[in-house]
């Protein structure tokens, strides 16, 4: 390990003990009886479609929902987002470029606002994407990113099977209608 990372390591779980220790401070005035105030939510970052469209991406192949909303954001493919627009999400603190590394990742506040915004933006255009849910013991849950469909299915081929049929079923009929 280099004597950079392991600096930055340690610098970690410096902030990682001192939220911890507001976290205590914060429990033991609530259970004598103190008043909390709220910590009020940063706002929202703006994002024009482009800086959605590369948070999205940085958001991994694995993040269906991301993926399913950035495609259909991005109709044009040339649409590329450019440097001015990973400034952006920079300053706001939703990615970085690690040490060493080429390529933008997300920070964690970042990564949650990617699957916020993801998920949000899938309900509002009631795009049809099959996600992959929870597991639980025998069953696995599948759920439609347009908030209209869901199921639980046997942990096996065939039910994956069975709940892809089902989904398109759903997505028949969310189209009939549309
Ligand atoms: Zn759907």
């Amino acid at each position: 390990m280099s004597l950079f990372q392991e600096s930055q390591n340690a610098r970690r779980s410096i902030s990682a003990i001192r939220s911890m220790q507001e976290d205590l401070a914060r429990l033991t005035a609530l259970q004598n009886g103190a008043d909390i105030p709220v910590q009020p939510e940063p706002p929202e970052p703006e994002l024009s479609t482009i800086q959605l469209v590369a948070l999205l991406r940085m958001a991994g192949p694995h993040a269906t929902i991301c993926r399913g909303v950035a495609d259909h954001l991005q109709s044009e493919p040339q649409d590329r987002p450019s440097a001015r627009d990973y400034a952006a999400l920079k300053d706001f603190d939703l990615c970085e470029v690690p040490e060493g590394e080429r390529w933008h990742k997300l920070t964690p506040p970042g990564r949650v606002l990617a699957h916020t915004l993801a998920a949000r933006k899938a309900k509002e255009l009631s795009l049809h994407i099959f996600v992959e849910g929870m597991t639980e013991r025998k069953y696995k849950q599948f759920f439609c990113a347009c908030g209209h469909w869901r199921g639980g299915f046997y942990r096996s081929s065939t039910g994956e099977m069975n709940a892809y049929a089902k989904w398109c079923a759903h997505v028949e009929r969310a189209t009939e209608k549309a």
